[in-house]
């Protein structure tokens, strides 16, 4: 046989009873803390840890959630989760994508990226409002490079204006399919069960984190 053996159920078991959060984010940061619920796993931020944030150079969601799980399991010494995500518009052929957050910049001022998005679209000359939001979700420990890594997407539409008050980024201008409201319309009751992240993170939970689920009979 080439090569080694396939990691094992057993290897991909989260060993420890903690993991870094490694995203400055507060809206993520809020999101995964409802993930996490019924997880007895404790959750340390990247902020509290003043861990610094790494060059997002990678080419696509997954390079780039790899590059910071990676760099806070090695800066940290814990295992450390990221999550990478965007909203890929397909008569932008994916924008703004990995380049979401660098929309709202600078100031991380959302309002402005959501008109950009939809001032592209009307310029494009499409009428086809079909997007998606994507999540790269990576666990990595420290001392290997060996990573967990899920994919999670939410398919909808672009509308306009804006609406509602939940939620965060692009939320006001993204209605997922099966609904007629906006994600923050909708708020995290809804988001939390149908999204991108919680998409990924299902997967990541049922290998990883199955055997910590408290149990409340
Ligand atoms: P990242 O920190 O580089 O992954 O930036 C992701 C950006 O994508 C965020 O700053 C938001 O603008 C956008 N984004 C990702 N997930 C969501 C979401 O669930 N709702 C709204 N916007 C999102």
């Amino acid at each position: 046989m080439l090569g080694k053996p396939a990691i094992t159920p057993e290897e991909r078991r989260f060993k420890g009873d903690t993991l870094v959060l490694a995203s400055h984010n507060a809206g993520k940061v809020a999101e995964f803390q409802t993930l996490f619920t019924p997880y007895k796993i404790t959750i340390k931020s990247a902020a509290a840890l003043d861990l610094p944030e790494p060059d997002e150079d990678g080419l696509t969601f997954a390079e780039n959630a790899l590059i910071k799980s990676r760099s806070a399991a090695e800066i940290s010494g814990l295992p450390a989760l990221a999550d990478d995500s965007g909203l890929c518009v397909h008569a932008l052929n994916g924008d703004p994508g990995i380049y979401s957050a660098r929309w709202a910049q600078p100031g991380k001022d959302f309002n402005r990226a959501m008109e950009k998005v939809w001032q592209t679209l009307q310029q494009s000359g499409s009428v086809d409002t079909r997007a998606e939001f994507v999540c790269a979700l990576a666990l990595s420990y420290p001392g290997t490079h060996l990573s967990e890594l899920h994919v999670g997407v939410l398919r909808g539409h672009i509308v306009w204006p804006p609406r509602g008050e939940a939620g965060f980024g692009y939320d006001p201008i993204f209605v997922p399919e099966g609904y007629t409201e906006t994600l923050a319309e909708l708020g995290s009751a809804v988001k939390d069960t149908i999204s991108h992240r919680a998409r990924a993170f299902e997967k990541l939970a049922a290998l990883c984190f199955a055997h910590r689920r408290v149990v409340v009979s």
